[in-house]
């Protein structure tokens, strides 16, 4: 039996942040709003109530909020010349899969890109001309729009994540404490930064005196109890290393749990169905619009949504699969250099220097998911690249995460046993006495990484998997060693001993190494429909009725998480929707 359901103004396919922010905007500006979530319902009262939440064993290592691999993969490959084959865990990317989506479960680490991440094309020609930019062989691309532009937006997100901070840079004017490479802000993070670890304090003072930019990284973790401008009532972390991975059982951790489902679901305008999967989207027989969305109940009846509008927020990989299966927007090929979805997926090129402190107690049990000091001083273009040969660069942090004990067994001194007395012994010694510094870096696009549908394999409604073609790129490896340099002479000079240093870039990049969750492009901005499968309100450019938001939309990855751009372009595409769309349907940029 197929259900016929209702006809909906909007129909939002998942509900993580991205649907979640597109579902409050656009109940509130009174459309009708049906959300299909194919994970199950989750809430903080019911499912993470601070007395049980903190179980390391049944969240981050049995992993029992993500997406199980029996519902859906990916294939991978390194090079177009290698056969893709199914990966079989989750370690390079960890898909939501409940209301909620992976905002549930991240750690909260809150930034804006910076200007020069959403113009890098025409910023890096400007600044070190076109023989040095052709000379880097990738392909890079505007995002369609200035940072000025996304710039209330950024704001809006991080009013209602209630994101604590604190502000570099003020409408230009330069704030003692915060990030003066960071784009200008029209006012201060709505709640202050969070308090240092005493790892932090060390890495905070070393690289100060190093004539460095340290600063408090802007957190999803909140610093005090907080009203967002929904109503709804946030409470402050008490830092209790358990957050990322995690749910938040103290209402501290910006997510749509916290934030935004409280307000949501009381509105008689949203319907969610949960434990539902979309298929695709179907397309009117001129194929100009679509109709609606095919899906599938848990107990595998079919089903049809009807919609004037479909917005697809069912996270960066799945935005592009769907677009794929549902024949919108042209695939991307790489060899004729046709199509534009598939087209600029890139990842994130991350390393860490660990050091160990005798006698020093870093008191790793005290942690926030966001609870980092970051210099910026070697991330995107904030120092002179004549010369070096990349462009890009990476947050360098000193963080204090978490301190979860099954994790950290291994994070022990080079030559200690992993078993017996003597792991026992080394573990006591290690535990708190180490410090780890992150670089989180940018990742470039190049012609051949890119997203397409497998030619062989399925996922159980028959339908094919998505195809990754995928490694560093020459520009990313360049760069990351060279910011990991950077982060080994910090660790020397605040006195940390056998350095341990875990360059991810120096080898072909895999899918079962876990370095960042932070996985973009492949349905990307922009103001040219040869170049961009969207334009920049995240409307499709071939089928106009259909908007694909997440970090899908990014043409580069910046040296920062995602989560607050796909944000921002959450709210600027709901309000295109609502305040222009719905009122005169039709392409909101010319081709
Ligand atoms: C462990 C971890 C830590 C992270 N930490 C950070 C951080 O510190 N800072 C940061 O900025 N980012 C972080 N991230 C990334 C962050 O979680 C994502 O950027 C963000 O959640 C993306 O939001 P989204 O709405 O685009 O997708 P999601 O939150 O993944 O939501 C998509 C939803 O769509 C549903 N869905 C998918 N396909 C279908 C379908 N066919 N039918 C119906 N429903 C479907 C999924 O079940 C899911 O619930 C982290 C991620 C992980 C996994
Ligand atoms: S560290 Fe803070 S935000 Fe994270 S789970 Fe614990 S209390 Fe919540």
């Amino acid at each position: 039996m197929t259900i016929e359901r209702p006809k909906a103004d909007v129909v939002i396919v998942g509900l993580g942040w991205a649907g979640s922010v597109m579902a409050e905007e656009l109940t509130r500006a009174g459309l009708n709003v049906v959300a299909i979530e194919r994970g199950a319902w989750r809430d903080t009262s019911t499912d993470f109530p601070p007395a049980v939440d903190a179980d390391e064993l049944k969240w981050h290592t049995r992993r029992t909020m993500l997406q199980p691999m029996s519902v859906e993969t990916t294939t991978f490959r390194n090079r177009m010349d290698q056969t893709a084959a199914p990966v079989r865990n989750w370690s390079a990317f960890q898909y939501g899969w409940n209301v909620g989506g992976a905002g549930t479960h991240w750690a909260g680490m809150s930034w804006r890109f910076t200007p020069w991440d959403l113009q890098v094309a025409s910023q890096t020609r400007e600044r070190y001309g076109d023989a040095f930019t052709d000379s880097l062989n990738l392909q890079l691309q505007d995002w369609g729009m200035s940072y000025d532009e996304l710039e209330p937006y950024y704001d809006r997100f991080e009013r209602i994540a209630g994101t604590s901070g604190i502000a570099g840079n003020i409408k230009g004017e330069i704030q003692a404490g915060g990030n003066p490479f960071e784009g200008p802000r029209s006012r201060d993070y709505p709640t202050p930064p969070l308090k240092d670890s005493h790892w932090m304090s060390k890495f905070r003072e070393t690289t100060q005196n190093m004539g460095y930019h340290p600063f408090t990284i802007p957190a999803g973790n909140l610093s005090q109890a907080y009203v967002n401008p929904l109503g709804v009532n946030m409470g402050p972390c008490t830092y209790c290393g358990f957050c990322d991975f995690h749910g938040c059982g103290n209402f501290s951790k910006s997510s749509p749990q916290a934030c935004i489902l409280p307000v949501l679901m009381r509105r008689p305008n949203f319907t969610v169905l949960t434990e539902t999967e979309v298929l695709h989207a179907v397309k009117h027989e001129d194929g100009k619009t679509a109709k609606g969305v095919r899906f599938v109940t848990k107990e595998g009846e079919e089903g049809f949504q009807p919609a004037d509008v479909v917005v697809i927020t069912a996270f960066q990989m799945d935005n592009v699969r769907l677009m794929l299966l549902s024949g919108v927007g042209e695939a991307y090929d790489p060899v004729s250099h046709t199509g534009t979805v598939g087209r600029n997926y890139n990842y994130q090129t991350c390393s860490s220097v660990t050091g160990f402190f005798d006698g020093e107690h870093m008191n790793p049990f005290i942690g926030g998911g966001a609870l980092a000091v970051q210099i910026d001083d070697f991330n995107g273009d904030n120092f002179d690249h004549t010369g070096l040969g990349f462009i890009g660069g990476a947050g360098i942090m000193g963080y204090s995460t978490d301190g979860r004990p099954i994790q950290r067994m291994d994070n022990l001194r080079p030559g200690t046993k992993r078993w017996g007395s003597e792991w026992k012994s080394g573990y006591a010694r290690d535990y708190g006495s180490n410090g780890t510094i992150f670089c989180q870096g940018t990742s470039m696009p190049v012609r051949d990484a890119y997203l397409d549908l497998d030619p062989t394999y399925k996922d159980r409604h028959g339908q094919p998997l998505m195809r990754m073609t995928f490694d560093w790129n020459k520009n990313d490896r360049d760069m990351c060693s060279y910011v990991t340099d950077r982060a080994v002479e910090i660790m020397r000079e605040v006195g940390g001993s056998d350095i341990i240093v875990d360059n991810q870039a120096d080898k072909s990049w895999n899918p079962y190494m876990q370095t960042s969750s932070h996985t973009q492009g492949g349905a990307v901005i922009g103001a040219d429909p040869t170049t961009s499968a969207l334009n920049t309100y995240c409307q499709s450019w071939d089928v106009h009725n259909v908007f694909v938001v997440g970090a899908s939309a990014f043409p580069a990855n910046a040296g920062y998480n995602p989560t607050v751009t796909v944000g921002a372009l959450a709210v600027r595409a709901a309000q295109a929707i609502h305040q222009t769309y719905v009122n005169n349907p039709g392409p909101l940029v010319d081709a």
